[in-house]
């Protein structure tokens, strides 16, 4: 999102909000844009930045081509700073770093930005700190907090504030981002069924342990539907190994949800719905011939019931044999 009127199509309400203050030449001192991974904070945050220091603003929008523009797009503006936490935490000795080097730097103009990325990692004496920074009547500062976690965020910081909230994406959008973003199609439709963050699933596109889970879910419905009787073996040798943390069984069970859903939609004729496999495969034509549609219901309970089971700390290797023996019915 380079301009307001891209910020428009994808969180048409925030980019409202800012570009009404805009026309109106009433800039709040100090934002938090609270959202999800992908949503477009950072991207908000640098075209507030861009529009208060644009040297051949066109409206509402900076012309993305002045020297301001592109020094704020590369990083290097000397009165746009960005903070992220160092370690678990924003700490107080960063914001009297950053109030350091803005007393030295300040020769371009009055005005000065902050971002700050993890605002909820704030420590309240950097808070505190960052607060009265912002309230000195002499000082054009911006802050602009950027949030994931909107629980999190200190009381004196959010009523201080103008809250804008982002949407997260919805799965056509996200699919359509993502194949803008290079990925092909059929994995578009999937990350966009899995995730409903950006980032996220471009992440994960790239990601060898995920890559794999997905290839043993393919084979562990195979086993299923062409071995029945190898189906123990075929966990202890291949399955149990790939997924050890909790949260990796969550995943695998939740992978294995989207493989039934797609035998499912099959055999209700909504093929187009299809998800993990790309529609014509012929693992799900098979499936189909093995289970009736009420098995499939039953097998979507019976994988909702396991991944409760893991949330509970029973033994996941106990809960994917219970579990394969309950599809296989
Ligand atoms: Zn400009």
């Amino acid at each position: 999102m380079q301009t307001w009127d891209e910020v428009a199509h994808v969180q048409p309400l925030a980019g409202k909000i800012i570009t009404n203050s805009i026309k109106k030449n009433r800039m709040s001192h100090a934002y938090l844009l609270q959202g999800g991974r992908g949503t477009g904070k950072e991207a908000i945050a640098l075209l507030i930045a861009k529009g208060l220091f644009c040297e051949n603003p066109q409206g509402v929008e900076p012309c993305l081509r002045c020297s301001a523009c592109k020094r704020i797009e590369s990083g290097n503006h000397p009165d746009v700073h960005w903070l992220e936490p160092e370690g678990q935490s924003i700490k107080i000795d960063q914001i009297r770093h950053l109030q350091k080097e803005f007393t030295y730097s300040g020769l371009e103009s009055e005005q000065k930005v902050y971002v700050i990325k993890g605002a909820d990692t704030l420590t309240a004496n950097a808070a505190n700190r960052i607060l009265k920074f912002l309230e000195e009547p002499s000082r054009q500062t911006t802050a602009i907090m950027l949030t994931e976690n909107s629980q999190a965020i200190l009381p004196t910081i959010r009523s201080r504030c103008q809250v804008i909230d982002l949407k997260p994406l919805d799965p056509g959008s996200l699919k359509q981002r993502l194949q803008e973003e290079g990925m092909a199609k059929q994995q578009a439709v999937f990350m966009s069924a899995w995730t409903n963050n950006l980032d996220e699933a471009l992440a994960l596109n790239n990601n060898e342990w995920f890559a794999t889970a997905k290839k043993l879910v393919v084979q562990l419905t195979e086993v299923l539907i062409q071995n029945p009787n190898d189906v123990y073996l075929f966990l202890h040798n291949h399955w149990v190994g790939h997924f050890k943390e909790k949260d990796e069984q969550e995943q695998g069970l939740d992978l294995l949800l989207l493989a039934f859903k797609d035998m499912l939609y099959y055999h209700i004729g909504e093929e187009s719905q299809q998800v993990f496999f790309p529609p014509g495969e012929e693992l799900v034509e098979k499936a189909a011939m093995t289970f009736s549609r009420e098995q499939l219901v039953e097998v979507l309970n019976a994988v909702l019931l396991a991944k409760r089971k893991i949330k509970q700390n029973v033994h996941p290797t106990l809960v994917m044999e219970q579990l394969v023996l309950q599809i296989q019915g």
